[in-house]
Formats: structure tokens, sequence, C-alpha cells
């Protein structure tokens, strides 16, 4: 037995399923997670003493690398400082400061302490701003699990939300209307009918929680005209693309203003950290300023504002994003190159520092039920290839991977010919 399987053992005895976060569980591939005990750079270090070329980065906060010299320094200065004192620290501001200049069509931020609070919070902000109840989402974006998000449309894209999860309370997933991602007709179709009755449509601009999928041109700007029209507010979860896809997200990249975004992730430097800003007018309804109601005890904790601040003036070096972006896209044409040497039909897309690549025959994937048609089996036996050659991808064929500035060329060079290896195996 392995070490990783011996403590996976253990973790079951006294954690559901042995994890704290259910795709760590290998569920989707087959086998047992690996367990890890130090990150240095690119690399994760198992239980077993192997080392691993890491696309995952903690799913997406490890931008620049695992324990980063400057992250390091500021977490430890601010440990002797304290750990936390549940009261207004300068820290705060300079976070919320840097926020905003980043991202301008952040007036005011709030700091929440995960992606989930930071959506949970922008609806229930949308809802109290324009006194309407129901939603829009689409099929195969995730937003936390927030129980107004974790619904999905019946047949039809005007049946009412059925919840997909048991606890979800079916008269709450009714006010979810899921429609179809990319696809702006069914948006302006089902404001034509009920658009006065819509809080807010919701929405990945780059959906990364079903495998990697870009807008497709005028898809963003749509939601925009289609909530103006409607006075419903647009929010961006950029919890995935927020200072990844550009240092601006992708409403920086795609040039697509939301009236609300959430964010998370990168924003907390490995921390669990999240936010939510948005135009003042929104914003000044949250409390205290306003009746909506929102709060924290450890929400613009000094630790995490330390790591997420320090990761942040990283990533605004000039040229930062334009360096990851050459990387992943060296990236992604390396496993275009294996899948053109092996004959293997795989689509490979992204956005800045996220990709996807898919076990297909479509030239390009735009929508949930092309991803839903992929080749799941091939992906995990790719999968566990690719592990066993010291390449730790995502444990699922419906999550985006992620690239960070610690990846170099050698790095890039052995994904490649691993890439090759396995899927001349396939
Ligand atoms: N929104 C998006 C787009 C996400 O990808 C995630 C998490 N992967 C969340 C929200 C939820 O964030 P968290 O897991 O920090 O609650």
């Amino acid at each position: 037995m392995t070490h990783s399987e011996t403590l996976f053992e253990q973790a079951q005895k006294y954690i559901p399923g042995g994890v704290n976060s259910p795709v760590r569980a290998f569920r989707g591939v087959g086998g047992t997670p690996i367990f890890f005990n130090h990150a240095q750079g690119a690399y994760l270090y198992d239980e077993d003493g192997q080392r691993y070329i890491d696309y995952i980065g903690s799913w997406g906060p490890m931008i620049l690398g695992h324990s980063d010299k400057r992250i390091k320094d500021a977490l430890h200065a601010q440990v002797d400082l304290g750990i936390g004192y549940g009261a207004p620290t300068a820290l705060e501001t300079e976070m919320a400061r840097k926020v905003c200049e980043l991202v301008p069509s952040i007036d005011l931020v709030r700091m929440v302490n995960s992606g989930t609070e930071a959506t949970m919070s922008a609806i229930r902000l949308a809802r109290g701003y324009t006194g309407r109840d129901k939603i829009v989402k689409f099929e195969g974006c995730y937003h936390g699990h927030v129980d107004s998000l974790l619904v999905k449309a019946g047949s039809g894209a005007l049946t009412l939300g059925v919840p997909n999860s048991p606890g979800i309370p079916a008269s709450l997933a009714e006010l979810t209307l899921t429609l179809t991602y990319n696809d702006i007709d069914s948006v302006r179709e089902t404001f034509s009918k009920m658009g006065d009755q819509i809080a807010a449509i919701i929405v990945e601009p780059v959906a990364g929680n079903m495998n990697c999928i870009p807008p497709v041109p005028g898809f963003l700007e749509g939601l925009r005209e289609v909530c103006d029209e409607h006075g419903t507010v647009l929010i961006f979860d950029e919890v995935m693309t927020g200072f990844r896809v550009s240092l601006g997200g992708a409403q920086g990249l795609y040039g697509v203003t939301p009236d609300l975004t959430a964010l998370g992730k990168v924003i907390g430097g490995g921390l669990p950290v999240g936010a939510f800003g948005g135009k003042r007018e929104i914003m000044e309804h949250i409390s205290p300023l306003g009746p909506v109601y929102q709060a924290g005890t450890l929400s613009g904790n000094p630790l995490a504002m330390c790591a997420g601040l320090a990761t942040l003036n990283a990533i605004s070096e000039p040229g930062f994003h334009d360096r990851l972006t050459e990387k992943t896209n060296a990236v992604c044409r390396g496993l275009r190159e294996a899948a053109d040497a092996t004959g293997i039909p795989l689509t490979v897309q992204g956005s800045g520092a996220m990709f996807g690549f898919f076990f297909t025959e479509e030239p390009s994937v735009t929508r949930f039920d092309q991803v839903m048609a992929c080749d799941v089996e091939r992906f995990k036996k790719f999968f566990q290839g690719m592990l066993k050659e010291g390449v730790y991808l995502a444990p699922s064929a419906f999550e985006a991977g992620f690239t960070s500035a610690a990846l170099s060329e050698q790095d890039i060079a052995h994904t490649t010919a691993a890439a090759k290896k396995v899927m001349a195996t396939l």
C-alpha cells in the first residue's frame, strides 16, 4: 500500500468520503487521491516522495506557484503582529483600493471568506436592490454550493428550476431559471416573457466548471444589453477568471462591464478569501449602509489580506499576464502536438491562464451538451497515465486547468512528452 492509500483509509473513518471537498476524492477518475505534504514553485510533493507538475494550483489561487517568498514573508510578518482582531485594519482598505484599481467596474468591495459566500451575497444584494426574486444562471456553470445556485433546469429552457441536491427547498429552486451557456437567444426569449421579475443574471464569463469554455462573441455583450433593457443586475462570477484570464479578469479581457462581480481564489493568494463588489449605487444597499444583511466573523482577516495583497501586487508587475498566457498557450500547443502525433481526436481551448482539453471530434466546444458528449473514459485513462508521468491534472473531465508563473519551459516540455507517451496508449 502507498502512504496515500493508507492515509485515505484513515481519513475515511472521520471525514465524509475522506475529503473536505468532493472532487478531491478522485471519484471522477477512479483510484486513490494523492496526499501531499509540501509544495514549491510549480511542483507538488506527495507522501510517497513523488513530485508532480501542478496544473491545479489549489484550484486557482496559486498563480505565482507554491510557497512564493513574497507571500510567505508577508504572512510571517503578520503572524508576529496578530492573527486577527475582528476590527478594521488599514490592510483591508489597501486590499479594497487595489481591487477597485484593478477591476474598474468595482466602486465598493466587501471581503468574504470563499467564492460561495461571494456569489451568495451578490445574489442576495441583487434581489434586495431590485425587489425581484427570480434569477438566471447557465447550465454547466458552478457558482459555489449556494442553495439558489445548485439548481438545474428540467427539460426546456423555460421550465422552473429543480434542485440538483437534496436539502434545497423546491420553492427556492423554482426561482432559479437555468438557460444554455453561449445561447443569447434563449436569454432574450426568457426575458421577453418575464424580464421584469428577474433580479439577476449570474454567469461565469469564461466557463471553468464544465472544462473550459470561453464565451462566444456576442454572448456577454448580449447579456449586458438584456440586463440594461430589463433593469436586471448582471453578475459576473469571476471567482475563477478574476486576476487570471487578465489582470482585470474576464471583464477586462472581453470588454463587457457587469454591475456586480464575485471574486475568490487568486484574491486570497491561497488563503480562504472571496469578495463581491460593483456599482456604488447597488453596493450601498449592503449593511451597514443599507438594509441587505451580510457579515463575517473572519472577513477581512489580516493574514488573508496579506497573502491576497502580496499576490495582487506581484501579478500587477508589467507583462505578468502576457508571460503567463504565453506559457498557457505553450501547454495547449503541447497537448495539440501530442494528439496530432498519436491521432487522438482532441480539442484544446483556453483563455488567459486557464485551459481545457476535450476528447472529442468537435473542432470547438462552446455548449454544455457538447461537453457531456466527450469521451470521459478516455479522459480517465489519460489522467491516470499523466499522474504516473508526474503531471497532476484536475481529477475530472469537467474542470479547467490552471497554470502558474513558476512553470518552466522544461516543465512544459515534460508535460508534452508525457502527453505523447500516454496518448499513444489510449
Ligand atoms: N464560482 C466559481 C466560478 C467557482 O469556480 C467556484 C469554486 N470552484 C466558486 C464560485 C465557489 O468558490 P468556493 O469553493 O471558494 O466557495
